[in-house]
């Protein structure tokens, strides 16, 4: 039976530990497994190939995304790391400008000296992708919502242009995960997480998560680059992933909700220059994100029109924490200039709108009205 999202959240693939029943899938803490004689096995040999509590998330990923295949890994970084083993020197991938530091920082520092190249534009627009099409581009690879300007891009326009050249779609979903917006429903072959956000969602563990679209050689290819690195995500982090993911689905809801009265509210704020949120109507990409998504998050940047005032809210507010991360049901408050994109070259932010008047909030489900106070506060 093909259920809705919301029960696929609790139930995943309908699989449960055969022996006991158990309700919560168990921790299946061990490193290696029994062998009953040569040449059998139970399914499972060693933890860093296959273990029973990692496998239950990979298969609701990947039920989640639509895909076929999911992988775990201990962290999204990781993840990505595992998924660019896959190319090759002298291969071209094309990629948001507006993306995740580290992920510019695995991509200009790891990669690149293995000869693989990129290149950095805005995706938002197909005319960008167009120009900057190599005869040796093998892979798009975007974020949409980008982070941490919330462009939005054009999945299935994009995934058309992608396929008619060969090339692979990737797109890294962390800020509206499959509860709001399912890539592979709209062409993609890859889709990505940062298990450590929404999807865990309470600010206790890191993780990270690869869906493929189709079965066969390249799923085959990424489950040896898998176990053969081994950054996998561990038996306790999956546990705790499967929990998050049960309740993601009303987190969600109640973050965005939140995320709307707050933009709002700064939208009315003297103090504040310009908001960054696909949810309002004015936001350059509200149209095609309400197409290609049935949600918009509850990520919001945006800019004060006095840099002093950073100072201020970072150290004022009370409430909300001054810290890195995203997704979780506590408020955080980020000043990526400094933190998540300190590894991006200033040009580059300087272009993109990275600027030092711009801080980016990741709403949780605390009451908004206390989320609002404790910004007003700080301000004053
Ligand atoms: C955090 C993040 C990552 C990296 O994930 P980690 O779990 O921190 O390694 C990648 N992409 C996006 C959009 C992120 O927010």
């Amino acid at each position: 039976m093909n259920y809705h999202i919301d029960t696929k959240l609790v139930h995943g693939d309908h699989s449960y530990d055969q022996r006991t029943g158990a309700i919560s899938f168990p921790i299946y803490q061990s490193a290696t497994f029994r062998h009953p004689g040569l040449y059998e096995s139970t399914g499972f040999d060693y933890s860093r190939e296959t273990n029973p509590t990692r496998e239950k998330v990979e298969k609701t990923i990947a039920i989640l995304e639509g895909g076929s295949e999911g992988f775990a890994f201990s962290t999204g970084m990781a993840a990505i790391a595992n998924l660019f083993q896959i190319f090759l020197p002298g291969d071209h991938i094309i990629v948001s400008n507006d993306l995740y530091g580290g992920t510019y920082r695995l991509f200009e520092e790891l990669y690149k000296k293995y000869g693989i190249e990129f290149t950095y534009t805005d995706t938002s627009k197909i005319s960008n992708i167009v120009n900057d099409t190599r005869e040796s581009t093998k892979a798009i690879f975007i974020e949409t919502p980008s982070n941490p300007m919330m462009k939005i891009s054009n999945i299935r326009e994009i995934s058309e242009f992608a396929r008619s050249r060969d090339w692979l779609t990737i797109v890294d979903n962390t800020f509206l995960t499959p509860y709001y917006q399912r890539p592979i429903e709209l062409g993609a072959d890859i889709v990505l997480h940062s298990g450590t956000k929404f999807l865990g969602g309470h600010n206790d563990l890191l993780a990270g998560l690869l869906v493929i679209k189709d079965k066969g050689e390249l799923a085959e290819k990424l489950r040896v680059i898998q176990k053969t690195i081994g950054a996998v995500l561990a038996p306790f982090d999956s546990w705790l992933l499967l929990r998050g993911m049960k309740t993601l689905g009303l987190r969600m809801d109640k973050q965005q909700e939140n995320a709307f009265k707050i933009a709002h509210w700064l939208k009315e704020n003297r103090n504040i220059e310009e908001i960054y949120y696909p949810g309002l109507i004015e936001h350059e990409g509200h149209e095609i994100c309400r197409k290609q998504a049935s949600g918009f998050g509850s990520m919001v940047s945006f800019s004060v029109k006095d840099v002093n005032q950073i100072k201020k809210i970072l150290k004022g507010v009370q409430l909300i924490a001054f810290a890195e991360s995203l997704g979780g049901v506590e408020t955080l408050l980020t000043y990526p200039m400094v933190q998540t994109h300190a590894s991006i070259p200033k040009e580059i932010l300087d272009e993109l709108g990275v600027n030092d008047r711009l801080l980016r909030l990741s709403v949780g489900i605390e009451s908004a009205d206390d989320i609002i106070r404790d910004l007003e506060h700080a301000m004053r």
